[in-house]
Parts: structure tokens; sequence; C-alpha cells
């Protein structure tokens, strides 16, 4: 019987099965794509914590500020002195994946689970590998398997609730300023979300996120800015952006976008994803040397995780159903508060891309009429 099986091999799917084959622990890791990081489906902006877990070469660009459109068309600009990286996501989950074998993990690429089921005496699993269908048994399952998880649905029976549909081309339009992305809010670019354009090497990602609309119908909008005949290729898809309620049970885990572990403002889960892949490693050496596998034993897993990100998840949860409900007229009036350079100072100063809602509540603590103008465009 194996010690862990870990489903899924993405950013969080590699990261916990490194930090349980690092403690010498069997870990068999399945993967349903031929190719580890394919399909890409992301734009790669991450942190220097994220490069700081991985060992990697995937870094195409880094970027130090952020060009935010209004639908006046006005804008401002943010920077920070710490740069932010762009990757190159493919190799990233390569990189990741690559850690994660040299540590002892027994990767299997063209295994797709099937089937899972825990009882009091372990777990099992169906996988088709290279068309064989086989069976493993092991001690603790973890759902690495990301926004459509096969284990949450066998093992959990439940999802997220708020989900973000996610339009992405690769564009050959080129940027001017290299160092900093595009954000646009309002109408015109999204419905509850936002619209980016990130320059990534020599393309630059263009994408737009919406909440309760199709992503595509406000792509087209914001890409005619960018000239609609340069792009190179699309993808996209599904970003979770509520966590479960319970993300363990008897003998099992769910973590990444599996548990909707995800930055809720941005829509950015691959730090989250890889820090709840870490705590659920080590709930499971923990449960693993005491041979308690028990729901009491899992639930560490959680208190984890929230210690680290709960805050964050819970204040950006709440801000960003608020933001998806802001009209254009009040994001004019909000444009106008953050152009001052004071604002911008203090943006510059407290934005950090893994904790958003710092530099929120900072602004709110010392401005709550903001959240008038956030609040009447509910009415
Ligand atoms: C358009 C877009 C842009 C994004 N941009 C960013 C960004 O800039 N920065 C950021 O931090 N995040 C971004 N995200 C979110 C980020 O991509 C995810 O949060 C991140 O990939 C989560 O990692 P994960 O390992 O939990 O899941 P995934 O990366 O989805 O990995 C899950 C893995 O499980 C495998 N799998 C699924 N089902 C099975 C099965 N039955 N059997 C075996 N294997 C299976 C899949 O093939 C996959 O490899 C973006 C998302 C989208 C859609």
């Amino acid at each position: 019987m194996r010690d862990v099986i870990v489903v899924g091999a993405g950013p969080s799917g590699s990261y916990a099965s490194y930090a349980l084959s690092s403690k010498g622990y069997d870990v068999l890791n399945l993967e349903e794509h031929m190719e580890i990081g394919k399909p890409v489906e992301c734009t790669g902006l991450v942190s220097r914590r994220v490069t700081e877990m991985v060992r990697t070469g995937s870094v195409v660009n880094t970027v130090s500020g952020a060009h935010i459109f209004f639908p006046n068309g006005k804008s401002i600009h943010v920077h920070k002195k710490e740069k932010t990286m762009v990757l190159n996501r493919d190799s990233f989950d390569k990189d990741a994946a690559g850690q994660s074998i040299a540590a002892g993990t027994d990767l299997r690429i063209d295994a797709r689970l099937r089937k899972a089921s825990v009882s009091k005496d372990g777990v099992t699993v169906e996988y088709r590998e290279r068309g064989n269908l086989k069976e493993e048994r092991a001690r603790i399952i973890i759902g690495a398997d990301g926004m459509n998880s096969m284990v949450r649905k066998e093992v959990f029976g439940t999802r997220p609730y708020r989900v973000i549909s996610a339009y992405q081309v690769d564009s050959a339009a080129r940027l001017e300023d290299q160092d900093s992305v595009q954000v646009f809010v309002g109408s015109d670019v999204t419905r509850g979300f936002f619209g980016w354009a990130t320059p990534s090497d020599n393309l630059t990602r263009i994408g737009v996120g919406t909440h309760g609309g199709a992503s595509f119908r406000y792509f087209k909008s914001l890409n005619s800015r960018f000239g609609e005949s340069k792009i190179l290729g699309i993808n996209g898809g599904g970003i979770p952006i509520s966590y479960l309620r319970k993300t363990y049970s008897r003998r099992a885990m769910l973590v990444g976008d599996a548990a909707g572990i995800v930055k809720p403002l941005s829509g950015g889960g691959i730090y989250t994803g890889m820090v709840s892949g870490k705590h659920a490693a080590a709930t499971a050496v923990d449960a693993l040397e005491r041979e308690d596998f028990s729901e009491s034993a899992m639930s560490a897993y959680q208190r984890l995780w929230k210690k680290d990100l709960g805050n964050e998840l819970w204040f950006d949860g709440m801000f960003q159903r608020l933001f998806s409900m802001i009209s254009d007229r009040s994001f004019n009036r909000i444009y106008s508060i953050l152009s001052s350079p004071e604002v911008i100072e203090k943006i510059n100063e407290r934005g950090d891309i893994d904790y958003p809602s710092r530099v929120v509540i900072s602004l709110l603590a010392r401005r709550p009429w903001l959240l008038r103008h956030i609040i009447q465009s509910k009415s």
C-alpha cells in the first residue's frame, strides 16, 4: 500500500508530492495529461514567494507596475520596488514536477483518475494509464486535480459556488511599457471581474474574467484596443474563487483549485495552491507517523492553511463580491480619489500581489467614505 496518492501534477499537486517525498514517503502522483503543464490556462503572474518554493528557469519577464484603466478612459499607474514574475507556465509546471521526481515521487503521466473511494482501512483509486485500467491503494489521498476535481466529486460531493469564467489569448501585440501590466475595469470590458494585458517575453497575454457573463463577449471589446488580427493562441478556463467549507475528510484532503483556495480579487491560485499543498503534506506526515487518519486528525490541514491564508481569502472574497457590483459611474468617482499622488503612494507602499486585501483595508481605514461609492453601486 502506498503512503499517499496525489491526483494532479499542477503546482499544488507537485508541491505536495515534493514535500512528502523529500521526507521519504512513498508518493504516487497521477496526471491525466500526456505532458506536464499542457494545456496552459494561465497568465503566469506570481510573486517571488513562488520562485522561492520551486527552483525554476521559467521566468520570461518581470514587471514592477500596473496601469489601471477606468471606464472614463483615464488610468492610474501604480508600482512597487519589488518585481512580480511572469512565468512561462508550462515550463514552471515541469520544473515543479521535476523537483518532486528528484525527491522521489513516482509521477505517472497519461494517468487519469476514474474512481476514488475511502474506507476505514484505506483509499482505493481506479485510474487509466496509457489505455490500461489500474487500481492502487494508499493510506491518504490528496486531490490536487484542479477546478473540475474528480477527487472532490467522488469523496467530498461538493463544489466551489463562485467561479470566474476566463478567456485569454497570446497576442503579438506589443505593450509600450514592458515593465507594467494593464488592468481594465468597467462594463465595456468585463462583468464582475476585470480584463488584463501582461507583457510576456515576445508576446502579450490579453484576457478577461467575468462572473456570470460570457467572458468571450467581453474579450472582443477589450481586444479591439490591441488589434484583433494578432492572436497567436487561445486559452482560458474557470477560476474557483470561493473556498470549500470543508477541505478535509477521513484520509482525504483537497488542495489548490480543487478546494477553491484561490485569491478571489485577482484569481491568482499558484501561490495559494502551493501553500495549501505544503500544509496538506505536513498534515499527511503527522497522520502517517501517528497512524491516525481520522477526520479529526485531518482537520489540522484546514487549521494550517487558514492560519496562513484564511483572513486574506475571507477579506478578498468580501471585497470581490462588492467590487463585482460597482457601476461605471462609481468606478469613475473612485478613479478621481485613487488618482491623487498621496493615495497612489499608499498603494505603492502597501500593494502585495499575494495579500491584496492589505492595500484595500488600509485605503478604507483612512477613507471609509470610499465604501459609500461601492455601496451606492448596489442600490
Ligand atoms: C486564464 C487564467 C489565467 C490565470 N492567471 C493566473 C496568474 O497570473 N497567476 C496565478 O497565480 N494564477 C493564475 N490563474 C489561476 C491558476 O492557473 C490556478 O489557480 C492554478 O493552476 C492552480 O493550480 P492547481 O495545481 O491547484 O490546479 P491545476 O493547475 O489546474 O492542476 C490540476 C492538475 O490535475 C490534473 N487532473 C485533473 N483531473 C485529473 C484526473 N481525473 N486524473 C489525473 N489528473 C487530473 C490536470 O491535468 C492538471 O494538471 C489563472 C487561471 C486562468 C484560467
